[in-house]
């Protein structure tokens, strides 16, 4: 019979350190192995993918400008078609949000997801590290040391080279003494949503209601509070006929653990609620029932950095162009407010298009860390545009690619800072990704 281990965890060096396993992270820690770094991805949950697995997000938004140039490829174009040769995602659609502006996405099935991001990342030689939660990350001045990880195993230390914090809420920043940027005067932190399964649909009568339609429907769901937020919106599950509703509406800082746990019972209350009214009222869900929850909440936004550079929300919408683009990004400005049914929703115009700088990933307390997805340094309006989950890989691209180059470039201790722009640009570029 085996007997349970009683030696003490090891301690382990790599390259690059991915903490948490959103698409911002994997898609690091696969571009940074990809490079031939020796990678490590760790994450709580015993799966990856963050908001878009355990917050069942279900659809990738807005590959494209309103007129249909491309901006966002690489990697995050390889997750589509891995997962359509799973049969897990829809083909790319054009379609009107319950605002009226047109919008494209990848619709696809959260679960399928976790498979595609283990193949990629097993492919790639990254070293998961799953079921491993932060819990300290100690630095000598302005240098990462050691992060440790509480594990099944006990507590496990990495000596990373570089650190990629992508836990979105920026845990690790904030362990290494890392500073934030505060909300300004009358804005609020997004909130979060429980997103929730629903089936079956009858989608051909579902999709048959007019916009109006569905608009007074929602509005009167609202009104009644059957509905948190005055929308209907949901993405079909790839080969079912069940969709996930983004509907709820929790205002809650998630970097706070007694009011996070609230958000999720109450999440599940507003979702459960939606339901009912779904069933009772909209056009071709009447045999449906609530199927599942996410697995958790899904989080809009908690800490967002102070990097090098501070992306704005001006900077998107003039747009600058920088010298130091490591992405691209076409989807507008999007603020859920924490109170009431509506958004605020900031179009651009036809063939707009924003870059984002490497400055902006780089945090200005630390020479050897990166921020990816969620949490990268830009105003709370800029990061409304910016958070989406395709350019939140096209972002973890570049992290990784960046941290794994400069681990080449540089002997002993790093500088993700002192990094040669271009050779990145050229690197990305030549990896498919789009940078303007
Ligand atoms: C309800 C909702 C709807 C959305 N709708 C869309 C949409 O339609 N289309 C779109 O493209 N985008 C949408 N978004 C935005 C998008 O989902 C997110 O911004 C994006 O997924 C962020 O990815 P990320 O990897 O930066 O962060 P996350 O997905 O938050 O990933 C962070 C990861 O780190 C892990 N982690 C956190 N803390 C720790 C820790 N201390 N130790 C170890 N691991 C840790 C987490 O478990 C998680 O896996 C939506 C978001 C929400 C919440």
């Amino acid at each position: 019979m085996n007997k349970p281990s009683t030696h003490s965890p090891p301690t382990f060096t790599c390259d690059v350190f991915v903490c948490g396993g959103g698409v911002a992270g994997t898609i690091a820690a696969v571009a940074a192995a990809r490079n031939g770094a020796r990678v490590f991805l760790a994450e709580r949950y015993g799966f990856l993918g963050g908001n878009a697995t355990a917050g069942a997000v279900a659809q990738f938004n807005s590959w494209q400008t309103a007129n249909g140039r491309k901006v966002v490829a690489g990697l995050a174009d390889e997750v589509v078609q891995r997962l359509r040769s799973y049969g897990a995602a829809a083909d790319h659609q054009v379609f009107v949000m319950s605002t009226g502006h047109t919008m494209d996405r990848v619709e696809y099935a959260p679960e399928i997801l976790k498979l595609v991001l283990d193949d990629m990342v097993c492919e790639a030689g990254v070293q998961p590290l799953l079921h491993a939660q932060l819990l300290d990350v100690a630095c000598e001045g302005r240098c990462v040391k050691s992060v440790q990880m509480l594990t099944k195993s006990g507590v496990i230390t990495i000596e990373p080279r570089v650190l990629i914090d992508a836990s979105g809420d920026l845990d690790a920043l904030r362990k290494a003494g890392g500073t934030f940027l505060p909300l300004s005067e009358g804005e609020s932190l997004q909130p979060a949503t429980m997103m929730f399964r629903f089936g079956p649909v009858d989608f051909e009568r579902f999709n048959q209601t007019s916009k109006e339609d569905i608009k007074a429907l929602a509005k009167r769901g609202f009104e009644t509070g059957a509905l948190a937020r005055a929308a209907l919106h949901a993405s079909r599950n790839p080969y079912s006929d069940d969709a996930w509703f983004n509907i709820s509406r929790l205002s809650v800082d998630a970097t706070d653990a007694l009011a996070l746990g609230q958000a999720e019972m109450e999440g599940r209350q507003q979702a459960w609620r939606a339901a009912t009214f779904i069933r009772t009222h909209v056009p071709g869900c009447e045999s449906g029932q609530l199927q599942a929850f996410a697995t958790q909440v899904g989080i809009r936004e908690t800490r967002r950095a102070q990097g090098d550079h501070v992306l704005t929300a001006q900077e998107l919408l003039t747009p600058v162009v920088f010298e130091d683009a490591i992405a691209a990004g076409a989807y507008p400005i999007d603020i859920h407010p924490a109170q009431g049914g509506d958004l605020i929703y900031k179009a651009m115009d036809e063939d707009h298009a924003y870059q984002i700088p490497y400055r902006s990933l780089i945090p200005i307390s630390l020479d050897n860390a990166l921020v990816v997805g969620r949490g990268i340094s830009a105003d709370h309006e800029a990061l409304a545009a910016i958070r989406v989950m395709t350019i939140s890989m096209a972002v973890g691209q570049a992290a990784g690619t960046a941290a794994s180059l400069a681990c080449k470039d540089q002997a002993g201790n790093v500088s993700v800072r002192s990094l040669n722009r271009q050779t990145l640009q050229t690197s990305l570029a030549q990896s498919g990704a789009i940078l303007k």
